[in-house]
């Protein structure tokens, strides 16, 4: 190669490197332009156009846009052509690192969109990938098309205006955000973290309203200014803590604004820290929540004292949310219903605590009703008034629910209360039971109103007031059936006596009245009462009687024994002289003369006897000699202008009973016959018979029955007499006409007495004319004597009669010995009670009957009557004794003993008594009483 040729291809190669040199300089040269226009801009958005323009320059070419992929699309951001900034296009990203005809793009479809690109002939674009984003930078040529360089010149600067882009973004966001916080109705400040007192460094206008500070007075001051609280309270203490480790974090907060007015403020604070993590900034948002801690207080308040209310309600109560865990329960829910463990906790399920509670009623209790145990709370809040329930452990409960609406839920809130109704069920329980008391009183119960119209009556109220049922009787007057019925209207209650209606019924009726009007009426029937308490008072005026007498009789009883005793010897030696058939006129009239007197004699010991002795049940006597003493005893008191006859009849009337009974009423009535004369002379009369009536005849006390034998006794007087009215209530007990000197007692006792024994009354009686008194008493028929028999037994009247004659006084049995033995009798004298019942021992079969004698030393009449009832039942024992009236000895009752003698004995009448015992047999008395049809056996 020829050397010229060399130089011109060394000339060619330096002159290419010379050019690439020029080219790649240029590129610099564009790239430095365009980098410094970046640079040399004021703010990002200069930056931006600075760089564009310059891009523009470089290239030469017409326009220049950024897009941004959104989705599958692109959207343009920047451009120097503002009507593209915001338009879609769609078009090939990653295939397009390269300059394209825009013609053969619209061709191939790949250019579509709002980015209108007419006009223009090629395009150059670079894809640039930044951080998240996806971007492309397109330039736009109208002429000819772009080079190669071209592209790597725009290669080169795409990032360049990416990253403006970015800045300018950036500060945008910036800008927004510093608005919003200027703007802003939070208060928002910036303290140096760095620093430390934590100075604001920025506050905005929000927090100068809150707190009524000027930004340039807290500037460069700690926040603290502000507090209003301790410097120890807990919330701040946590806001210091926070600070010092730079924590974020809420905290509500006293504080008070400059003028000093409180409110609450809600501060949270957030740490800003650099790239390295150290803080730099403290950023806190200040709200006044005055209006919602308030609020929040209030309702705290309200809640507290609701929830002490329902704690100390003693009404259980039971809040349950919308899932039916409780919300609330008191200690009241925990005492009715407990169910341990959780006991009605907050949050446990009201199933779980009702499964424990029957849990526990089991296992205590034992049975439990299927209605407790499957108790539906929905079912209780829906029922309106609620169910009772009798829980396992004796109480009883009332529960009642309701839904709550708890602001628009769906389910609803349920609140259960359940009160303890044991007590009230108890006293229900206890009103039926006094309402039946009540209704089965025997005493009258009644309420009445004020006008005295009864609205409530018991069965016995009804009865005592006269009516059939009580339905009967409400809303008519309660006091229509009494005499003289006292007002309830008084105004005050009343206990009294009250008199029914024609009737002797005699009613207590006591008012209490009532608190709301009217009053309760307590009816008792004392009737009874009454008539026992008249005869408790003669009772008791007879013992004291019986007192006084006591002593008197006492001392008579002593000397009338032995004076009896002589007198049974005088009086029986009489007897047996008058016997003597061979007695001349003169003895005859001797010895009647003595049996007269002896008899007289008797009669008054008696009567001595009789002023203190007690009454002696059922005995045998003569109703002649019970009553023949009564004028003695009246004579002293009548004066000499009255006269007093008394007419017996010869035939002696023999009763059973008690001769001081009779006696005391012939007495009465003969002492009311002397009052009837009181001063004017005039006569009492009484006299004595027999009647039997032949039809029933009602009398004023008691009524006689036909065919039956009465004893009557007659006193009549000449007397002052009685009017019909007093001589109704004569026999009233307390009724007399006497004033003070009268007690009202005698005739109720007579009239008593009467009836008890079976007889009657009859009263006939005019004024001023006299009174006439017939006392009727009932005589056994077998006890009737027709004819006076007196001593006039037949001879041998008591032929076969073994009889055993006991008495320590010889002379008595020597003379009744002899009386026996003249009629056949055969006799053995014992002179003591051992050796009479060593002789009924031997052979108690052998003897008819025994005679003992009461008064002995050693064994006495009552024993020996005792000892003869065990060895031989069925032998007759009479008893003969001096204190016949006084014998008050249980051994000697009228069972034990066939009769009772009073000494001195009336031989004829024990002679007519003996006769009628049958030889060898046991006959007792009370047989021969009851054998009507069979009269007394005469030997
Ligand atoms: P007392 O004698 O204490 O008054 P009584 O019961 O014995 O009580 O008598 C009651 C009343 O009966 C007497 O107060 C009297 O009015 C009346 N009375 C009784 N007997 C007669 C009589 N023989 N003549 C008139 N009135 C009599
Ligand atoms: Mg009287």
């Amino acid at each position: 190669m020829p050397d010229d040729e060399r130089l011109r291809e060394a000339l060619l190669e330096l002159q290419l490197l010379r050019e690439r040199e020029a080219s790649n300089h240029r590129t610099t040269e564009a790239i430095l332009q365009c980098v410094e226009a970046v640079s040399r801009a004021r703010s990002p958005r200069i930056g931006l156009s600075a760089l564009f323009d310059a891009i523009r320059d470089v290239l030469s070419a017409d326009a220049c846009l950024l897009v941004e992929r959104v989705g599958t699309a692109f959207r343009g951001v920047s451009s120097d052509r503002l009507d593209w900034v915001g338009g879609r296009i769609v078009m090939p990203f990653n295939t397009m690192r390269r300059t394209r005809n825009i013609a053969d793009l619209d061709k191939a479809g790949l250019w579509a969109g709002e980015i209108d690109v007419s006009g223009y002939s090629a395009a150059l674009l670079v894809p640039v990938i930044e951080g998240q984003g996806e971007f492309a930078i397109l330039c736009f040529r109208r002429a000819n098309s772009f080079s190669a360089g071209d592209l790597t010149i725009l290669e080169r600067v795409a990032s360049l205006a990416i990253r403006a882009e970015a800045s300018l973004r950036l500060e945008t966001r910036l800008r927004l955000l510093a608005a919003t916080i200027e703007g802003s109705s939070s208060g928002f400040v910036i303290a140096d973290a760095t620093a430390e007192t934590k100075p604001l460094i920025y506050v905005n206008p929000a927090f100068e309203a809150l707190s009524g500070y000027r930004s340039d007075e807290v500037l460069g001051q700690n926040c603290r200014f502000l507090t209003a609280e301790a410097p120890d309270a807990p919330e701040r203490t946590r806001l210091r803590a926070a600070v010092a480790r730079n924590d974020p974090g809420t905290f509500l907060l006293r504080n008070k604004r400059k003028d000093g007015a409180p409110f609450w403020n809600e501060l949270t604070l957030y740490p800003v820290r650099d790239d390295a993590g150290t803080p730099t900034h403290l950023v806190a948002t200040q709200r006044d929540v005055s209006d919602r801690v308030n609020a929040e207080q209030d309702r705290d308040r309200i809640r507290t004292r609701m929830e002490q209310a329902v704690a100390t309600n003693t009404e259980a109560f039971l809040m349950l949310d919308v899932d039916r865990n409780v919300l609330y329960a008191n200690s009241a829910m925990l005492g009715l219903f407990p169910a341990p463990p959780h006991d009605w906790d907050r949050g446990t399920s009201f199933a779980e605590n009702w499964a424990a509670y029957v849990g526990v009623m089991r296992a205590s209790e034992g049975v439990i009703s299927p209605l407790l145990e499957k108790v539906d709370v929905e079912e209780l809040a829906s029922l309106k008034r609620g169910r009772e329930f009798d829980l396992p452990d004796g109480r009883s409960a009332l529960v009642r629910g309701a839904y709550i609406n708890d602001g628009g839920q769906a389910r609803q809130i349920i609140v259960l209360w359940a009160a303890n109704v044991t007590a009230i069920k108890a006293s229900q329980l206890l009103l039926e039971q006094r309402l039946e008391a009540i209704e089965a009183a025997v005493d009258g119960i009644a309420i009445v109103d004020d006008t005295g119209r009864l609205s409530y009556l018991n069965p016995s109220a009804a009865r005592a007031l006269g009516y059939g049922a009580a339905e009967d009787a409400l809303a008519r007057k309660w006091s229509r059936l009494y005499e003289e019925p006292p007002e309830i209207t008084a105004g005050k209650g009343f206990s009294t006596l009250l008199k029914r209606r024609n009737a002797e019924a005699f009613h207590e009726v006591t008012a209490s009245l009532l608190a709301g009007g009217g009053a309760v009426l307590v009816i008792r029937d004392v009737t009874e009462r009454l008539a026992a308490e008249t005869r408790e008072a003669d009772l008791q005026q007879a013992l004291s009687r019986a007192q006084r007498q006591e002593a008197v009789s006492q001392l008579a009883a002593g000397i009338a024994h032995d004076f009896n005793n002589l007198l049974s010897a005088i009086s029986g030696s009489a007897t047996l002289i008058s016997l003597d058939p061979s007695n001349t006129e003169d003895v005859e009239t001797h010895s009647g003369r003595i049996s007269a007197a002896g008899a007289r004699a008797a009669r008054l010991v008696n009567r001595l006897l009789d002023a203190g002795a007690p009454r002696e049940e059922s005995m045998t006597f003569d109703l002649r000699a019970a009553i023949s003493d009564v004028p003695d005893l009246i004579a002293t008191s009548l004066s000499a202008d009255m006269s007093l006859g008394l007419e017996m009849g010869d035939a002696p009337i023999l009763m059973r009973g008690d001769p001081g009974e009779i006696n005391q009423i012939v007495v009465n009535m003969a002492l009311n016959a002397r009052d009837a004369l009181g001063t004017t002379p005039g006569c009492i009369e009484i006299a004595l018979r027999m009647d039997t009536p032949i039809t029933q005849r009602p009398l004023a006390v008691g009524t006689l029955i036909a065919g039956r034998g009465y004893a009557c006794v007659r006193v009549s007087d000449t007397g002052r007499g009685m009017d019909t009215e007093t001589r109704e209530k004569i026999f009233e007990p307390y009724f007399t006409t006497k004033g003070n000197a009268g007690t009202g007692l005698g005739l109720s006792t007579v009239a008593a007495l009467v009836r008890a024994s079976g007889g009657g009354i009859d009263v006939r009686s005019e004024v001023d004319v006299g009174t006439t008194f017939e006392v009727y008493w009932p005589v056994a028929e077998s006890w009737m004597s027709d004819e006076p028999e007196d001593a006039g037994l037949p001879a041998g009247a008591l032929a076969g009669l073994r009889l055993i004659l006991v008495d320590d006084e010889e002379e008595v049995a020597l003379v009744l010995q002899g009386f026996l033995e003249r009629y056949g009798a055969e006799v053995v004298v014992c002179p003591d009670a051992e050796l009479a019942l060593e002789a009924v021992t031997e052979d108690p079969d052998f003897w008819s009957a025994i005679l003992t004698d009461y008064d002995m030393p050693g064994m006495n009449g009552g024993a020996l009557v005792e000892a003869v009832g065990k060895t031989a039942p069925r032998l007759p024992v009479f008893l003969v004794t001096a204190l016949a009236r006084r014998m008050s000895d249980p051994r000697v009752g009228p069972d034990r003993v066939a009769g009772i003698f009073a000494k001195p004995v009336d031989l004829a009448q024990l002679g007519q008594i003996l006769a009628q015992l049958q030889p060898g047999t046991d006959t007792t008395e009370d047989e021969q009483e009851e054998s009507s049809d069979a009269p007394a056996h005469r030997g």
